[in-house]
């Protein structure tokens, strides 16, 4: 992208933390149920996160429930594909569109797990220097009951849940939850297929952390795996490595140009990013933005 940065996106950085977690008017959402397979389905609706569900005789397993508003419509749409509650919820991270239903669904029983730093960041508040969230905490029943460190296994629905953390990636309570036997990953906030990631900095996340951890997801998968985003469609391994490629390519032009003396205004005037402009900077993370994430990363790392 050419232009310098509009006060919009300006304001976009300056409140990044926040803007992630706005809900938008969820009045006229749709749950839309896309089948995988005979047990697993994506749910989805365009203005929060993708959601998971895996069903069968161990009862219903969701990761991720959107904003709050929606428990009663996402409860409808897994009602119709397997009647029961949600035993188990998990969530990819602590962001609002992704865990802001957390307090719905353990009210209706379910146990939720997630990254340890996801509980930690939800009872975070905005007076927690450690913390930049903006809202305040949410209420305890909001929290997962059961938090890990690494890696976990689940054995639940005749399926091996493979559960990874990956370090400082989207924010660093990322998880990705890879089901071998369906052949189908999760990927939370990680992936946004055809978007330039969001690394939102000021939850831990990093560009780096974010390379690595596509990196890692790509030796897990091959050509046939089915990811779940965290945001837009069904996608595939090319998908995924296609972004991860474009980023790494930016990752080192800036690097490079940093090592020479250059600006953050020189190197966006440098329109690095316009191979890439059409197919990953059409989302609230344009071109600019990308190349400003990793300047600022790689200028403190010096
Ligand atoms: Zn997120």
């Amino acid at each position: 992208m050419k232009s310098k940065l509009s006060p919009c996106v300006l304001s976009l950085f300056c409140l990044n933390t926040f803007i992630i977690y706005a809900q938008p008017n969820t009045d006229n959402a749709v749950i839309s149920t896309i089948k995988i397979n005979d047990h697993i389905s994506m749910l989805q609706w365009s203005g929060a996160g993708n959601m998971m569900l895996l069903s069968g005789k161990d009862g219903n397993i969701l990761i991720d429930d959107q904003f709050a508003p929606l428990s009663e419509k996402i409860n409808v749409a897994i009602q119709a594909i397997n009647p029961g509650q949600v035993k188990f919820l998990f969530n990819t991270h602590y962001h609002g569109d992704h865990s802001g239903g957390n307090v719905n669904f353990a009210n209706k029983g379910a146990t939720i797990f997630a990254h340890a730093n996801v509980r930690a960041r939800l009872a975070a508040d905005s007076t927690n220097l450690k913390f930049t969230k903006l809202t305040k905490p949410e209420p305890s029943a909001a929290f997962p009951v059961v938090t890990f460190f690494d890696d976990m296994n689940v054995y639940l629905n005749n399926e091996d849940i493979v559960i990874f953390h990956v370090e400082n990636a989207h924010t660093d309570g990322d998880a990705m939850f890879f089901l071998p036997k369906s052949n189908v990953l999760h990927t939370g906030d990680c992936f946004m297929k055809g978007r330039f990631p969001y690394i939102d900095a000021n939850s831990g996340g990093s560009v780096n952390g974010w390379l690595n951890a596509v990196s890692r997801a790509l030796l897990l998968i091959d050509d046939e795996t089915i990811l779940i985003p965290g945001h837009g469609d069904l996608a595939n391994k090319k998908d995924y490595r296609d972004v991860r490629d474009a980023v790494m390519s930016l990752r080192d032009a800036v690097k490079k140009n940093i090592k020479t003396g250059q600006n953050l205004d020189k190197i966006l005037a440098m329109n690095l990013t316009k191979d890439y402009d059409k197919t990953f900077g059409s989302g609230f993370i344009n071109g600019d933005a990308i190349v400003t994430t990793i300047f600022k990363e790689l200028s403190r790392a010096k």
